[in-house]
């Protein structure tokens, strides 16, 4: 069997877990502090907030920038249902914006499109829009954070896929272009806390927001109490907040695989030249970074050429029966009943989206993914599919 996607657990992970698992904190200790820091260091963010999901961070994001029923929030067309979904738990109205066919990312012009006729309409402008590195390559920055001038919309990143990507070789996660970025540590992502994920932000205000939230809107800090009291067990709750914490074995974890991601995506970027060497693009039309962007190779997606596109899931059938396990990222969201049966959304407003769902399809790459295995996949993928 090869997946798409998979973790690389080496020894000093597990020492590192094991580690934790014999101190004084399981949870809400100093690993979790730790991690944090590391991560905005990394990241060149001034604050990192750690919670149990990326799915969570993006639903703190939301709420951190007070979206709430009667707001509209923006995303992209392509991506996982996570990055609509966050809006949708805050009551918001959630709409689609078209891709770019070459990058799968947001399409700047797209965007500007709907916010003109959105406004030209007097219908509401999104008060957030969220845009996703998809594969692990940066959206437009430039362009989108423009539009954001001009319309007055915030930005929360969705950089789930691209932990270690690099825009003008400035770290994605820095947030120079927005107010919140998200990350995720599922295991098929970048690096992994089983389950897990970040905020960074370079706005206390926001990072103290997110925070509390993570912990059921509670508060021990005197300076937010609205009847501050030092005895010992007092606190007050603020906020409606979750219960959205880590662990700090996890973070343990998280810790001991960030000093391995340097090295997980440069061998991802070998697996990237083989397919580049051995995939037929007679066939195939291979992914494009666009200008600016080193990718982190999250995914590594390839379209069938159009004349072929129609072979596409018979080609997808194939690789599953030889237990070759590629994937579709993503079906365009709109497309899930959920979203679909509230009669809100129309193909013909995502022809780029469409056309990608049509000809798409996720090959495997992973750290250590075999030369075997990736031999096996380009036979595959180069073989006679007409019969
Ligand atoms: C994986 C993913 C998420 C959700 O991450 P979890 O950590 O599994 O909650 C959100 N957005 C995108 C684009 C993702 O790929």
């Amino acid at each position: 069997m090869i997946p798409y996607g998979k973790q690389t657990i080496r020894r000093h992970d597990i020492d590192a877990v094991a580690a934790a698992l014999s101190d004084d904190f399981l949870t809400q200790g100093p690993r979790v502090v730790e991690f944090e820091k590391q991560l905005a260091a990394h990241a060149g963010a001034k604050y990192a907030v750690v919670v149990n999901s990326a799915t969570s961070a993006l639903h703190l994001a939301c709420l951190a920038l007070g979206v709430e029923r009667g707001d509209t929030v923006w995303t992209s067309a392509i991506s996982f249902v996570a990055s609509a979904n966050a809006a949708k738990y805050c009551d918001a109205n959630v709409d689609f914006v078209d891709i770019d066919p070459l990058t799968f990312n947001m399409c700047p012009s797209a965007l500007e499109r709907k916010l003109e006729s959105t406004l030209e309409a007097g219908e509401q402008l999104p008060k957030v829009v969220i845009p996703v590195s998809m594969a692990g390559q940066s959206w437009d920055v430039e362009s989108i954070y423009a539009l954001s001038q001009k319309f007055g919309f915030q930005i929360i990143e969705d950089n789930s896929h691209a932990l270690g990507a690099t825009h003008l070789g400035r770290k994605l996660g820095s947030c120079a272009f927005s107010s919140i970025s998200v990350f995720s540590f599922h295991p098929v992502k970048m690096i992994t806390t089983g389950e897990g994920g970040a905020c960074t932000t370079n706005d206390p205000v926001i990072a103290k927001r997110i925070a509390r939230l993570r912990a059921h809107g509670i508060t021990r800090d005197f300076d937010e109490m609205a009847s501050p009291s030092d005895v010992g067990y007092y606190y007050e709750q603020l906020d409606l907040g979750f219960n959205y914490r880590i662990t700090d074995f996890q973070c343990a974890l998280g810790m001991s695989q960030l000093e391995s991601l340097d090295e997980f995506i440069s061998r991802r970027r070998e697996v990237v030249d083989y397919y580049e060497k051995n995939l037929d693009t007679s066939r195939f039309v291979l992914p494009t970074v666009g200008s600016g962007n080193s990718s982190s190779w999250h995914l590594y997606v390839v379209r069938l050429v159009p004349e072929m596109s129609v072979l596409r899931d018979k080609l997808f059938r194939k690789f599953r029966a030889s237990d070759v396990l590629v994937n579709l990222h993503y079906i365009p969201i709109y497309r899930h009943p959920y979203y679909w049966n509230s009669g809100l959304y129309s193909f013909v407003d995502y022809p780029e989206a469409e056309a990608y769902y049509r000809a798409a399809i996720s090959l495997p790459i992973f750290p250590e993914i075999s030369l075997q295995e990736l031999d096996f996949v380009c036979q595959i993928a180069n073989d006679a599919i007409y019969d």
